[in-house]
């Protein structure tokens, strides 16, 4: 079976049968109760803004690319900008003997501080901004809270030349491509990447994974035919998996050889994001996750300590400190890589599928936090760079926790139901 892959995975040092049942015995179910609390299934996202590449081509009329829009006293209190309070502030106490002195001189530190604290902020935000690998929708105006429970990733017939045009704009533009290829073409075969550095090899893996990350999705979460066929007006829709579409998408025949590497590039952006997690996993285990509802979140917090537990005891994590070594040119390339997977975030604006757009943004925004927390600095054990610079504090804005863990949640499924398909297939 074509699906039955073996080996190591490629650029890692772990194989694919670990993976395997590391994610679905232990991760997939983890993750399957976490994304459902409140904290990680609202998203904040601007779907209106326009494509920055092209005129925006007809946006889709497909029923089921349709995103549900949730209702304002939907969303919790605690995302909507309540501060969490805190029991006593010494520092706003105003004591009975206080003289008109005093209070104008506190006056003019709160002014001062404000100021000062307004000026931190701006340069935080800039800071950070530095170590991002992707644009955030959170701050933006236009950008609104969507419940992603009521809009699973699934089969939403959006293909043909909008969709096409994207994939090619990623791969072609985009992704590195090994040195003397043709560009008319811009799938890479799988057998010239090792004209590639490592580097721009992962990067093109990891884009690969994500692609067919969302293919598997659409697969096994298809609209199924009713008794007329396939039909996009039935109102409720039945839906589940479709061997035959998997098939069309993965099988060697059908896609000159090279459907096999795409899977096997799903388990490579898998790990990646795994890793990332487990870096990170001092600054995740302390957060609040604070929604205003005070049993879900200590509920949310256990959910993540023993998911943190778990996947920090995965043996062969990927090894991020074998890339961007050393040297100006390494540095270069990095600062390329952020570059090109910059612009695959500005891309997703240009999809025409609003339910397609939502789950693009979310898991490129995901994958870019994972690579802000492999290759910012930030998150690392060694605390300067060559003994001169402090270490910045771990910092990671709530939309990048709730698309990096949501990002996960994808893979892991995907990994899961490429399972079921194998099971299908015997
Ligand atoms: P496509 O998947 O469009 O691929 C185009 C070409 O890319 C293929 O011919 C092949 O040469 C190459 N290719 C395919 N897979 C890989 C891979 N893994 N690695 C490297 N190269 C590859 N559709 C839905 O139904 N639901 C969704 O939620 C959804 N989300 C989407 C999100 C985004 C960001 C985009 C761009 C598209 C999304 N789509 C979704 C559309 C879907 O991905 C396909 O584009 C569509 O189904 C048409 O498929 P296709 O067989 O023509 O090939």
């Amino acid at each position: 079976c074509f699906c039955q892959l073996e080996g190591k995975i490629d650029e890692c040092s772990c194989d694919i049968d670990t993976v395997d049942s590391f994610n679905n015995v232990k991760i997939y179910p983890r993750l399957r109760s976490l994304l459902v609390k409140d904290f990680f299934r609202f998203f904040k996202v601007n779907l209106k803004r326009s494509c920055p590449f092209w005129i925006d081509d007809s946006r889709c009329a497909i029923r089921y690319c349709h995103v549900e829009s949730c209702e304002e006293e939907e969303i919790p209190i605690g995302l909507k900008g309540e501060v969490k309070q805190t029991t006593h502030n010494k520092y706003t106490e105003k004591t009975d003997n206080e003289s008109c002195a005093d209070m104008h001189l506190s006056y003019l530190n709160t002014t001062i501080s404000k100021k000062a604290q307004h000026d931190m902020e701006k340069w935080t935000a800039y800071d950070d901004a530095q170590d991002n690998f992707c644009i955030d929708d959170d701050k933006d105006e236009e950008a609104e809270y969507v419940d992603l429970l009521l809009n699973p990733e699934r089969f939403t017939g959006y293909a043909g030349f909008s969709a096409h045009r994207i994939w090619r704009t990623i791969y072609l533009e985009n992704c590195f491509r090994p040195k003397k290829y043709f560009n008319f073409n811009p799938y890479i075969q799988s057998d010239r990447l090792s004209d590639m550095c490592l580097e721009e090899r992962a990067f093109y893996r990891a884009i690969s994974g994500l692609h067919a990350s969302i293919n598997i999705h659409l697969s096994a979460n298809y609209l199924l035919s009713s008794k007329n066929g396939l039909s996009f007006k039935d109102p409720k829709g039945e839906w589940g998996p479709n061997l035959e579409e998997f098939k069309k998408r993965f099988s060697p025949e059908t896609t000159n050889s090279e459907g096999p590497n795409w899977l096997r590039n799903l388990y490579f952006i898998y790990l990646i994001e795994l890793r990332a997690i487990a870096k990170a996993a001092p600054f995740l285990e302390n957060h609040e996750y604070y929604t205003g509802n005070d049993p879900e979140d200590y509920d949310t917090r256990m959910a993540i300590k023993d998911l943190l537990s778990v996947i920090k005891k995965f043996p062969n994590h990927f090894d991020e400190t074998t890339m961007f070594k050393g040297d100006k040119e390494a540095q270069k390339l990095k600062y390329e890589f952020k570059q090109h997977f910059r612009n695959i975030t500005r891309i997703m604006d240009c999809v025409g599928c609003d339910k397609c757009r939502l789950w693009g943004k979310l898991q490129t925004q995901g994958l870019g936090t994972a690579l802000k927390i492999l290759f910012s600095g930030q998150f690392d054990e060694d605390s300067s760079q060559d003994g001169l610079e402090k270490k910045k504090d771990m910092q990671l804005q709530r939309n990048e926790i709730v698309s990096l863990l949501n990002a996960i949640g994808r893979l892991s499924t995907s990994i899961y139901k490429l399972d079921d398909f194998r099971q299908m297939m015997r």
